[in-house]
């Protein structure tokens, strides 16, 4: 547990879909972390700072500041916009709202900004100073760092590439619009692609797992069929790997980042696709054969790296 008499913790405080990860850390060495908890995250947002003052008490210590990470539309203000799983919340000054209820600095950003916060300075894009962190999950997120910073845009709104349209008649996102690359190339699309190949007859061992539903295959039974050697779920992961070579190549042709560091609660079946990224990714991009390679890494932070980057963009003043 944190120490009463160490002023220097701040927290971190990571909001998922379900949960709320919170660790506390001393800034001065981010790798250790004092002191851990989690919380349900409530349903649609309605409680939320509730939820995260409890859980930033539970930590322990006396903390000097409180940053969060939430999935969303963030301004520099660190006031909600809208976020995916936060339908109750709508143009909340969650930052403000924190730090007059606590007392402390409280900094407020976007959820996939924080991990990329956090895998440049104690993770896999360590060193780096030009460096494109994103996130695998339910969608598509991403922090970009450059110049050592992160990417912010006028507004607070930049580095949502899960949006980026890469199929103008692909399946509607629950944005609004059409063929969204989260669409293809989140744990959402994976199992959208798996449940096509099933529908068409060639997913049969997966189909098996989903006790002979083809409706209800979903990512987990595609990774455990392909583990067991199943090579129809192999060149879904081959379709999956494409989607998400096609979206990276797009924002290295923009971006020009050092490297690529892939994190998200798919990166945890990274073997199973990253190297067919890696593969596709030199031949989508611009002058992949005359251009120095970008290397693409699993995160190195696991499901941490959110809560420990907002637990950083809090430690300094904004
Ligand atoms: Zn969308």
């Amino acid at each position: 547990m944190a120490d009463e008499s160490n002023p220097a913790v701040v927290v971190g405080l990571d909001v998922g879909g379900t949960k709320v990860l919170g660790v506390a850390i001393d800034p001065q060495k981010p790798e250790t972390v004092v002191a851990e908890g989690r919380v349900a995250t409530p349903d649609g947002g309605e409680g939320l700072a509730d939820a995260l003052l409890e859980l930033a008490g539970s930590l322990g210590g006396a903390p000097r500041s409180i940053g969060v990470g939430v999935p969303g539309l963030v301004d520099r203000a660190g006031t909600l916009h809208m976020g995916p799983h936060l339908r109750h919340l709508h143009a909340v000054p969650l930052e403000r709202v924190l730090a007059e209820r606590s007392g402390l600095h409280a900094v407020v950003d976007n959820d996939a900004n924080c991990h990329a916060i956090g895998e440049a300075a104690v993770g896999a894009a360590r060193g780096a100073t030009e460096a494109l962190v994103v996130t695998l999950g339910t969608g598509i997120g991403a922090g970009i760092i450059t110049r050592s910073r992160i990417l912010h845009g006028a507004h607070g709104f930049a580095g949502e590439p899960g949006h980026m349209v890469v199929d103008p008649n692909g399946p509607p996102c629950p944005c609004g619009k059409r063929g969204c690359w989260e669409r293809f190339a989140s744990g959402t699309g994976l199992g959208r692609l798996a449940r096509d190949a099933a529908a068409g007859g060639r997913l049969e061992a997966a189909t098996r797992l989903a006790g002979d539903d083809p409706e209800a295959v979903r990512g987990e039974h595609v990774t455990e069929a392909a583990r067991g050697g199943d090579a129809q779920s192999q060149a879904v992961l081959d379709a999956f790997a494409h989607w998400i070579a096609l979206g990276l190549a797009n924002l290295v042709n923009i971006l020009d980042p050092e490297i690529i560091v892939i994190g998200g609660g798919l990166v945890e079946v990274s073997d199973l696709y990253l190297p067919q990224v890696r593969t596709r990714f030199a031949d989508l991009v611009l002058g992949g054969e005359e251009r120095p390679a970008v290397p693409i890494v699993a995160a190195g932070l696991g499901e941490r790296a959110g809560a420990i980057g907002a637990a950083l963009v809090a430690a300094v003043p904004r």
